[in-house]
């Protein structure tokens, strides 16, 4: 299962939840860019230096674990990728084709070894599009950077809404401005405007495709 969209709308709790429910692997693809773009920064590589990037990713193992561990090279950075920074370097490093190149290899590659539910930018449209049930969620941006924002001021109190929709914003026009993968809604994903829904509804709305697709291939079987 492939979900996509912007940051905020909500992905990760939604795909999470619906990979319990299935018994299916969650992959969070944005860990991944995330935590290239980490060791990056701490190789003080430039975002738009692509030699250095094309080395670093010759050395670079990205993992993800069952219980959504993000291990870089060996080592635990789950917690260490989720700032803004980071963020924007991810989406930064995230639209050179070298990049998206080896990502894509390692998350089909993840995909071969079972049922995965696989959040990202570009999983219904480039990495998995033949996958069986694709989704694309959105939001308002202001419901978006008030959910960045409620997970991120926990940990940095000097962050304000304010920065984080701008943050979400420029993000956004990024990804989907980029030449390689844009974020876009697959022709034959379902939009759910996650806005006014509860995380249950969305989950629901979800599981209830899931069953309707798996209907069709029974009867077409
Ligand atoms: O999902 P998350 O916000 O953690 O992703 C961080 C960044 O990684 C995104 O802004 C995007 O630029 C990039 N990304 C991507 N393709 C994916 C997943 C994430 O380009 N499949």
């Amino acid at each position: 299962m492939a979900i996509d969209g912007p940051a905020g709308a909500g992905k990760s709790t939604v795909a999470k939840a619906v990979a319990k429910r299935l018994g299916y692997r969650y992959m969070d693809t944005g860990a991944m860019y995330r935590a290239l773009a980490w060791k990056a920064m701490r190789h003080g590589a430039a975002p738009d230096d692509e030699s250095a990037l094309g080395r670093i990713l010759e050395s670079t193992d990205v993992d993800l674990g069952a219980d959504g561990t993000v291990m870089l090279d060996g080592a635990d950075v789950s917690g260490a990728i989720r700032t803004p920074e980071v963020g924007q370097m991810a989406s930064q490093v995230s639209g050179m084709k070298i990049v998206r190149q080896r990502m894509a290899d390692l998350q089909r590659a993840m995909g071969r070894s079972g049922s995965v539910v696989a959040e990202g930018r570009d999983m219904g449209t480039v990495v998995f599009p033949e996958a069986e049930v694709k989704v694309y969620l959105d939001a308002s941006p202001e419901t978006r950077a008030r959910r960045r924002f409620d997970e991120l001021a926990a940990k940095d109190s000097t962050l304000t809404l304010e920065q984080t929709l701008a943050d979400v914003m420029r993000r956004d026009r990024r990804d989907k401005e980029r030449a390689v993968a844009p974020l876009r809604r697959a022709d034959d994903a379902v939009f759910i405007d996650s806005t006014a829904m509860p995380v249950d509804a969305v989950v629901d709305r979800i599981l209830q495709e899931v069953n309707s697709k798996s209907n069709e291939n029974g009867r077409i079987a």
